[in-house]
C-alpha cells in the first residue's frame, strides 16, 4: 500500500520510489494518472487498473499473482490508498489468504489537513465524503454532532459552500478550518467559526480544487464544569439507572464513563439520604 503525493511531487518518499521500481506490478486507479508519476520518477514497472469499477473482476487476478509470489504495489491517484480510495477489499482478501500487506506511508490529505487546522488532534473522527444529496448529508451531520471529537471531512471545491452551510446548521457553533489545495501552488487555509466560513464561501466565487474540512469538537464538552456534569447526571437519573445514566452522559459529553458512574452513584446515594 504505497502513498504518493497529494499535489507536490517533492512529497514522494524515497521508499515509495524504491518499492514502485522493484514491484512486479503496480495496481492503480487510473493508469494515465499514475503513468505521469512513474514517468517523473523514472519508474518502468507495468501497471494494471484497479478501481471501484473493475475491482471485483481484477481482484482474483491480483490475488493469484500474489499467491504465485509476485509483489504488487497498490497506489491511488494521489495520497494514501484506502483512505476514501480503493484498496480495502484487496487488503481484506490478502488478510483472508494470509498474504502479507506492507504499508509504505506518505502523504495523505487527512493528516495534512488536520495538522494545519489548529484544532485538537487528540481525538479525531475521519468522516470522509458526506453525501452529495442534502437530506442524507444532513442526517449524517446530525449523527456526527453527538461525537466528542475533531471531525475531518473530504470535499470538493464546488460543493464546499453547500456543505459548510449544512455543517453550520447541523453541528452548531464550532471552530473549523478549510484547507484547500494543500501542497499545491494555490494552497489556502482558512480558519474561523463554521457559520463565518459558510458565509464567506457562500458570498465569494465558487471554490476550486480539493478541500479538507476540519471541525472542532462540540464546545459544550470542552467547557463543561463539574456542576454542569452533576446537572446532566441528575437530569437523567430521574428516569434511568446509575449505569444507564453514566452511559448516556458519557455519550453526550465525551466524559469518561467510569468517572461518571462513580459520580452518579454518589449523587444517587446523597439524594436517597436527603429526607
Ligand atoms: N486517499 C487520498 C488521501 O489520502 O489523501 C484522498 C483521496 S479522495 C478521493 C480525494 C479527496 O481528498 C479530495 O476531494 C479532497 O477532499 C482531499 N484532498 C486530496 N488532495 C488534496 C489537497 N491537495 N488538498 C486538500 N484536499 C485534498
Amino acid at each position: 500500500m504505497v502513498a504518493t503525493p497529494i499535489g507536490n511531487l517533492m512529497d514522494m518518499t524515497f521508499r515509495a520510489v524504491d518499492v514502485l521500481k522493484q514491484a512486479d506490478l503496480i495496481a492503480c486507479e487510473d493508469t494515465r494518472v499514475t503513468g505521469k508519476l512513474l514517468k517523473h520518477f523514472g519508474i518502468k514497472t507495468a501497471m494494471v487498473a484497479y478501481n471501484d469499477h473493475n475491482g471485483a473482476k481484477t481482484r482474483p487476478r491480483l490475488l493469484a499473482d500474489l499467491e504465485a509470489g509476485k509483489s504488487i504495489a497498490l497506489v491511488s491517484d494521489a495520497g494514501t490508498p484506502l483512505i476514501s480510495d480503493p484498496g480495502y477489499k484487496l487488503v481484506a482478501a490478502c488478510a483472508e489468504n494470509a498474504l502479507r500487506v506492507i504499508p509504505i506511508p506518505g502523504a495523505s490529505a487527512l493528516l495534512a489537513g488536520l495538522v494545519t487546522a489548529a484544532l485538537p488532534t487528540d481525538r479525531i473522527l475521519f468522516a470522509g465524503f458526506l453525501s452529495a444529496k442534502q437530506k442524507a448529508r444532513q442526517t449524517s451531520l446530525d449523527t456526527l454532532a453527538r461525537v466528542d471529537a475533531t471531525l475531518v471531512f473530504y470535499e470538493s471545491g464546488p460543493r464546499l459552500a453547500a456543505t459548510l452551510a449544512d455543517m453550520a446548521d447541523h453541528l452548531g457553533p464550532r471552530q473549523a478550518t478549510v484547507a484547500r489545495e494543500l501542497t499545491k501552488l494555490y494552497e489556502e487555509v482558512k480558519r474561523g467559526p463554521l457559520a463565518g466560513l459558510a458565509a464567506q464561501y457562500r458570498e465569494g466565487p465558487a471554490a476550486k480544487g480539493e478541500v479538507v474540512i476540519v471541525v472542532g469538537p462540540p464546545p459544550e464538552a470542552e467547557a463543561m464544569t463539574a456542576a454542569d456534569i452533576d446537572a446532566a447526571l441528575q437530569d437523567v437519573l430521574k428516569t434511568m439507572s446509575v449505569r444507564d445514566a453514566a452511559a448516556a452522559v458519557a455519550e453526550t459529553t465525551g466524559q469518561p464513563r467510569r468517572a461518571l458512574y462513580t459520580r452518579a452513584l454518589a449523587l444517587k446515594s446523597a439524594d436517597a439520604d436527603d429526607p
